[in-house]
């Protein structure tokens, strides 16, 4: 099978509308779509993403009906069981799937159909707003587990739908399916067999140091895992169950006298199923749509994948009259997350210089339009990543777009290769300046030592002049690059002689008499520093706004040049806290270069420095650690971590035991509750006042 040549078929069908594509394609995507359902099914070897399979389906759907085809491939698309070698078995009723959807609009019209229905059926006279409940969709591999008497008797995989594979031996290595339920009617549970995150990231590991088979994501590894040949490896896979929906649910209901079906779930819980953790009630569609704004980062803190939310009318009374298609029930809907991975092509590379010298492979890319925004670069880390992950150029290569902005190569499609694909070497010399690179043999980093390499010193002083440093507004890196270019500024004291350059600046073009003014202004402003924002602007590798603080009555004299750097040695560093003596050795050889030093003299000359007072040690936070959560009437954060620190206390960032207290506003989140588990102090902004009398 040539995998390059279907990817690239894939590719053409993915960028045109159905509108585009004629008759004589439509055997091309339905051949594309039964291949992609083949690898997907039984070879766990994928050459496109979920979201891009979804869309050719959709596709040809759309394109089947249109042309009246009598024969559809689309509502044959399932597992392929042939290549099994576990007994078939009929469902007792099919394992329909849901509907998808990806946006609020599909949302309102699903719901516009199950009131209708509902009306239709004479049951309401009006409309109303339904009750709805809403939980995790769970990418994984559909299971049914059936119990006669009371005990676990078989397991079935959703295969087609239809009929699945009896995969009992292996559902029996299931920690978390109880094997024996205190109930004694048949009944039979439908649910998603999962591979935790971290679990699969493990077996990857392993497998890979093994030589072993690497899997694409956890729900492969999860199928794969349920359908091995041995048990006992499927035992130390770690599977998961939960169970959301029932064959025989009307029996149950019955028996059980429940009418709603979060109810039913909950029973299944309490005979000791696991259930989604996100499980609740909502009163009509807006607060579905709400309850699926506010999500939000819930589904980074859960170990497994999860691709999406169910949400279900809540009163199973109602399902018949809301009905079923021949696909899909028309009483329950998918909400499936925007697309997250797609695949596109690794183009190029470009060596970026930061501003320590470090030199980072940055990989160009075919433009993608991912979660919202057009991709066409993406960082590569460092040049152990780009072996790790073997990625040439002219890869094709599935891309993720992780948290809000940074897109991330996640693998290389390896079996799309032609051998025309080029390896990514590191740069024998700087891309900006010519100096040979070096390399760091503790770290893996390739670096330019280059005092006066131009990208490093657009990267040293965008990085000074930014938030972390002087904070100056309207200066950022195109101001930087531009001036420096021009020469009207050099090193960063120079950029607190600009007003000297009003004339030369207002020749540039962009410039005019107003912009000018404010951009001086601003500088002028931005004088008035304190110390540890001036040691952060340094630049100094390893030292950030924390540890510059931290450096602050330590460096004071030397700063000020009352003191020879040479009279400091790595112990007085590795006293203070979160000091080593990496950071150690880089403060002492940057203060001992007569280069710097120089710089830094100027820099006491020109602006109006504030001084840290020796710290007092019997302050009333001396040697409490704090952090802060939530929101406050009348206190910026800001303004919190200043009063902590007046009082000899120290802001740290996040929850650990060492930690002394907690201070939460309104709104607390994680890290309340965090706190509580860890059994850290937790404060009221009152109680904290009240410490200090306020
Ligand atoms: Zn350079």
């Amino acid at each position: 099978m040539d995998l390059k040549k279907i990817l690239d078929d894939s590719k053409y069908f993915l960028s045109k509308s159905e509108l585009e594509i004629n008759e004589n394609e439509l055997k091309k995507l339905q051949y594309l779509i039964q291949t992609h359902s083949g690898l997907y099914y039984n070879k766990d070897k994928i050459i496109i993403s979920d979201t891009e399979y979804d869309d050719l389906l959709r596709k040809l759907k759309y394109l089947e009906n249109k042309f009246g085809l009598e024969v559809k491939v689309s509502n044959n698309v399932g597992s392929n069981l042939k290549e099994s070698s576990f007994e078939k078995v009929k469902h007792s009723r099919p394992m329909i799937s849901l509907d998808n959807t990806y946006n609020e609009e599909d949302l309102n019209d699903f719901n516009d159909r199950v009131i209708k229905n509902i009306i239709l059926s004479n049951i309401w006279e009006e409309e109303k707003s339904v009750k709805y409940t809403i939980e995790f969709k769970f990418d994984g591999l559909g299971v049914e587990l059936i119990y006669k008497g009371g005990n676990l008797i078989q397991a079935l995989t959703r295969g087609n739908g239809i009929e699945g594979e009896d995969v009992t031996q292996n559902v029996m290595q299931i920690d978390n399916i109880p094997k024996v339920i205190d109930y004694l009617d048949d009944l039979e549970v439908r649910g998603e067999v999962i591979m935790p995150i971290s679990i699969f990231e493990k077996l990857n590991k392993k497998s890979k140091e093994e030589g072993g088979k690497i899997f694409s994501n956890p729900r492969n590894a999860a199928s794969g895992s349920i359908r091995l040949l041995d048990n006992t490896v499927t035992k130390q896979r770690k599977l998961k169950f939960f169970a959301y929906d029932l064959a025989n649910f009307e029996e149950f209901i019955k028996k059980e006298n429940i009418n709603n079906y979060y109810n039913v779930i909950k029973k299944l819980e309490s005979l000791g199923f696991d259930i989604s953790a996100y499980f609740k009630k909502c009163n009509g569609i807006n607060e579905i749509i709400k309850s699926i704004h506010d999500f939000g980062n819930t589904k980074k803190q859960i170990d497994f994948e999860i691709d999406g939310l169910v949400i279900k009318v809540n009163d199973i009374s109602l399902w018949k009259n809301i009905g079923t298609t021949q696909h899909h029930p028309r009483y329950a809907i998918a909400y499936k997350f925007p697309a997250e991975i797609l695949t596109t092509k690794v183009i190029g590379v470009e060596h970026s210089i930061g501003r320590t010298g470090t030199i980072t492979p940055i990989a160009l890319l075919e433009p993608i339009f991912i979660g919202g925004v057009t991709i066409s670069r993406a960082t590569l880390h460092n040049y152990d990543e780009v072996e790790k992950l073997d990625i040439r150029i002219g890869d094709s290569v599935f891309i993720k777009r992780a948290g809000e902005v940074i897109p991330k190569i996640i693998s290389v499609i390896k079996n799309v290769r032609n051998s025309q694909e080029i390896k990514i070497k590191v740069p024998e010399y700087c891309p900006s300046c010519d100096s040979k690179v070096i390399k760091d043999n503790n770290k893996v980093r390739y670096y330019c030592d280059n005092k006066c390499c131009f990208e490093k010193n657009v990267g040293k002083l965008t990085f000074a002049v930014g938030k972390q440093g002087f904070n100056i507004d309207g200066f950022g890196e195109k101001q930087v690059r531009l001036f420096l270019k021009k020469g009207i500024i050099s090193t960063l004291d120079s950029i607190f002689l600009i007003k000297n350059k009003k004339d030369e600046i207002l020749n540039l073009e962009g410039f005019q008499d107003k912009s000018v003014n404010n951009l001086v202004e601003a500088v002028e402003k931005s004088k008035k520093v304190k110390l540890s924002v001036l040691i952060t602007s340094l630049g100094i590798a390893g030292v950030g706004k924390k540890v510059s603080k931290s450096l602050s009555l330590l460096l004071k004299d030397v700063i000020k040049g009352k003191q020879d750097i040479s009279e400091l040695t790595i112990d007085d560093f590795e006293l203070i806290d979160d000091i080593g003596s990496e950071i150690a050795f880089n403060v002492i050889s940057y203060f001992e270069d007569i280069y710097n030093k120089k710089i830094v003299e100027r820099l006491v000359e020109l602006l109006e420095i504030e001084y840290p007072e020796q710290k007092k040690a019997n302050l009333v936070f001396s040697g409490k650690k704090f952090c802060i959560t939530g929101s406050f009437d009348n206190y910026k954060r800001d303004d919190l971590i200043e009063i902590i620190e007046k009082n000899g206390g120290e802001f740290v960032g996040s929850i650990s035991k060492k930690l002394d207290f907690l201070l939460a506003g309104d709104k607390a989140g994680s890290k309340l509750k965090k706190a509580n588990d860890l059994g850290v102090f937790v404060l009221s902004i009152d109680d904290f006042l009240l410490k200090i009398d306020f």
